[in-house]
């Protein structure tokens, strides 16, 4: 008997992506144990594997057809995408969606007193990164020389042990930067974490789990992104209330007990649109204004 087929998804085994996706993939119902050290783990309640890799091995897993499905940041895979098209290997993949988590910047960095007057200011000087593709590509794109220091980590002590001028690095809140005396002049990628597909189609039985798979995680995204709002706001403000509502979403409005003068209102809508409208709905006399978060929204 052959076994069933099961879907291979490789995710970061270790460091700031596998918190995210191991989440992601416990809220879209999957039962993972990925506690032990095996590289690939089962999923107990659906025909999938999960092999536990470093980031810089998932686009080419994906790309030559080892696994199905990777969970990788951007930055990752287009560094991975521009050396295998040096070395002509078989770059392709499809970009099935966009995740959101991971964010960054791929950002070139100098030291705090480099007197920086523009991109020509960096010509002619040395890097230290773990993005040379990218740099590269930016450097030709800007018509500068530059050289590079392939460092794989600890990158930002780079100019302070004289490897190197500057550095092109992976920025989030720039603590990092700022902690080792760098001041960010030119932000060259922005990235987050998306899930990619091999290009080679998918036997039936692997297309129909993915099928499955996609819709719930595009809805833990959903609903990752909304809020699900309650307020209180006076009778008579209903129409200027619905009206400060995101547009497709039609609010419900409900009666409240022993209440002639309020009435309840809930509505989902982004967080971004509550923060915007708070003063508005307050100046309106709402009050008791709940916002809470999404477990899924399917549909
Ligand atoms: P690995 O060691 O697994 O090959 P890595 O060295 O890129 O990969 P991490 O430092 O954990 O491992 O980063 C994984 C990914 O997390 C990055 O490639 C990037 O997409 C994302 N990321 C988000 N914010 C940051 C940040 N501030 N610094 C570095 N990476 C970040």
């Amino acid at each position: 008997m052959t076994p069933e087929p099961r879907l291979r998804i490789a995710m970061q085994k270790s460091g700031r992506l596998s918190d995210d996706t191991q989440a992601l993939l416990k809220r879209c119902g999957l039962k993972l144990n990925v506690s032990d050290r095996r590289l690939l783990a089962h999923v107990a309640n659906m025909p999938i594997d999960i092999m536990r890799v470093r980031s810089s091995d998932i686009p080419g897993l994906v790309m030559d057809g080892v696994c199905d499905l990777g969970i990788v940041g951007d930055n990752t895979l287009e560094e991975a995408a521009l050396e295998r098209a040096l070395m002509a290997q078989k770059s392709q993949y499809i970009r099935t969606t966009g995740l959101n988590f991971g964010g960054c910047r791929l950002s070139i960095a100098m030291p705090e007193g480099f007197d920086y007057q523009g991109i020509d200011s960096l010509n002619g000087l040395r890097f230290a990164t773990t993005y040379p593709q990218l740099l590269n590509r930016f450097a030709k794109a800007n018509g500068i020389n530059i050289e590079f220091c392939l460092l794989k980590g600890s990158v930002e002590v780079a100019p302070r042990v004289g490897l190197a001028d500057g550095i092109c690095d992976l920025v989030s809140t720039g603590a990092t930067l700022e902690a080792n005396g760098l001041v960010e002049v030119e932000e060259i990628f922005r990235s987050k974490a998306s899930l990619i597909q091999t290009v080679t189609a998918l036997p039936a039985e692997k297309q129909a789990i993915l099928d499955t798979l996609l819709p719930r995680i595009q809805g833990v995204m959903k609903a990752k992104e909304s809020k699900y709002i309650m307020l209180h706001a006076p009778k008579d403000k209903i129409a200027q209330v619905s009206a400060l509502m995101p547009g497709k979403e039609t609010p419900t409005i409900l009666p409240l007990a022993g209440r002639d003068d309020l009435v309840a209102v809930h509505v989902v809508a982004t967080e971004t649109f509550f923060w915007e409208t708070m003063e508005q709905l307050n100046a309106l006399g709402c009050n008791s204004i709940l916002v809470m978060p999404i477990e899924k929204m399917m549909g």
